[in-house]
C-alpha cells in the first residue's frame, strides 16, 4: 500500500529536494533525506535524514537501503556563474554521485527510480540564438551540450535506460527547464536567474539604490518553472509508465530583460538597468510541452508573476533580515 512505502530524496538539503519531502510526506510516504548538508532556510519534513556524501560508494548503499522508491535529485550545480567556472568538478561530482546512487538502488531492490536531469542537456546548436525553436525531447541527440554539466545529465539518462533494460528498475527522467520559488539559493555564487534578480532588485530597494547590473544584455531568452507545478509534474511522472526523458518546465519564453521588469514591477521600484560582461549560458531556450501534454495529460499552469510574487516576497525578507544584521 502506498502509505507504507519508503521512499528516499537526494539531494533533499537542496531547494528541489526540500519541498519535494514535503509535498511525499504530504502524500503519506515515509521519507527518508539525504544530502551533505541539511536545508539551509527551513527543517526538513523528512522521517530520518542522513548526512551523507553521496560520492562515496558505501554511503550511496547505506541511503537506499530498504527503500521502495528513490528521487534521485543530489547534484553538484548551480547558476551560470558556477557551471561555466567548474566543469571538471561538477563532471567528476555528478558522475560519482550518480553511478553510485543508481547501483546501490539495483543491489537494494529499489522498484522505481526518479532521476532529475536538465534542459542543459539540449544541444548548443539548438539554442542560438533569442528565438529559437521550443526544445522536443527528440531534439537531444546529436549531442553537444554546451558545459560539462549537461554531458553528465546525458550520460546518466543513458545510465538510467540501461539499468531498466537490463535490471528492471522502472526509471524515470525529467528534464527540468530553469525551476525557481522561495527556499532557494539567493546568494554565495550558485544561484541562479530569477533569485539573482530577485535579490539584486530587493537590494536596490532596501538601500535607496536606483540601478541594478544584470549579465549581458538582457535579450536571452528561457523559460521558468514555479516549484509547485514541477513537484506535481515530478510525482505524476514517476507514477506513470514513461520510461524515456520528459521535459518539465514552462514553455512562456521571455528576456532577461522581461524577467527583471516582471520583478521590479512586483517590488514596486523602477531601476536602470545596467548591463555587464557576465556568463549568459546559451543565448535561446524554450520547452516544447507537446510529449508532456500528451504522456501527463498535464503541464505547468502557475504563470510567472503568480510563482515570482511569492518568490520575491521571501527573497525581500532574507536580504532585509541580512541588512539588518
Ligand atoms: P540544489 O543545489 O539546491 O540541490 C542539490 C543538492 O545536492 C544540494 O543540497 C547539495 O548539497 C546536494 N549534494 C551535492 N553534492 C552532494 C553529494 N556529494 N552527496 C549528497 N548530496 C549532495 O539544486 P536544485 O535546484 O534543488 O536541483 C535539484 C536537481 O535538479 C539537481 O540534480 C539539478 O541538477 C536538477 N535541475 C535543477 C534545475 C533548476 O532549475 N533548479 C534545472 C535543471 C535540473
Amino acid at each position: 500500500m502506498k502509505r507504507k512505502q519508503k521512499v528516499l530524496v537526494t539531494g533533499a538539503g537542496g531547494f528541489i529536494g526540500h519541498h519535494l519531502v514535503s509535498y511525499l510526506k504530504k502524500k503519506g510516504y515515509r521519507v527518508r533525506g539525504v544530502d551533505i548538508k541539511y536545508p539551509e532556510y527551513k527543517p526538513t519534513d523528512a522521517d530520518e535524514f542522513f548526512k551523507l556524501d553521496l560520492r562515496e560508494k558505501n554511503n550511496a548503499f547505506k541511503a537506499t537501503e530498504g527503500m521502495n522508491h528513490v528521487y534521485a535529485l543530489a547534484a553538484d550545480m548551480g547558476g551560470m556563474g558556477y557551471i561555466s567556472a567548474n566543469h571538471a568538478t561538477i563532471l567528476y561530482n555528478n558522475a560519482t554521485i550518480n553511478f553510485n546512487t543508481m547501483e546501490g538502488a539495483r543491489v537494494n531492490k529499489v522498484s522505481r527510480y526518479f532521476y532529475s536531469s536538465s534542459a542543459c542537456i539540449y544541444p548548443e546548436y539548438r539554442q542560438t540564438k533569442a528565438k529559437m525553436k521550443p526544445l522536443k525531447e527528440e531534439d537531444a541527440f546529436p549531442a553537444q551540450p554546451q558545459d560539462a554539466y549537461g554531458w553528465e545529465k546525458l550520460v546518466t539518462e543513458i545510465l538510467a535506460k540501461y539499468y531498466r533494460e537490463e535490471y528492471g528498475i522502472e526509471t524515470r527522467i525529467a528534464r527540468f527547464h530553469n525551476i525557481f520559488g522561495p527556499f532557494g539559493t539567493w546568494d554565495g555564487g550558485r544561484e541562479k536567474a530569477p533569485a539573482a534578480i530577485c535579490r539584486k532588485i530587493a537590494t536596490a530597494k532596501l538601500m535607496g539604490k536606483k540601478e541594478i547590473e544584470i549579465w549581458g544584455d538582457g535579450k536571452q531568452t528561457r523559460s521558468f518553472c514555479y516549484i509547485d507545478d514541477c513537484l506535481e509534474g515530478i510525482y505524476k511522472l514517476m507514477l506513470s509508465d514513461f520510461p524515456d526523458p520528459l521535459n518539465i518546465g514552462q514553455d512562456r519564453m521571455v528576456t532577461v530583460d522581461q524577467l527583471v521588469d516582471i520583478i521590479s514591477e512586483i517590488a514596486g521600484v523602477e531601476l536602470k538597468k545596467i548591463h555587464v560582461a557576465g556568463p549568459q549560458g546559451v543565448r535561446g531556450r524554450n520547452s516544447d510541452n507537446s510529449k508532456l501534454r500528451k504522456v501527463l495529460k498535464w503541464e505547468p499552469g502557475i504563470s510567472l508573476e503568480q510563482g515570482l510574487v511569492k518568490t520575491y516576497q521571501w527573497i525581500e525578507e532574507q536580504v532585509s533580515n541580512k541588512l539588518n544584521k
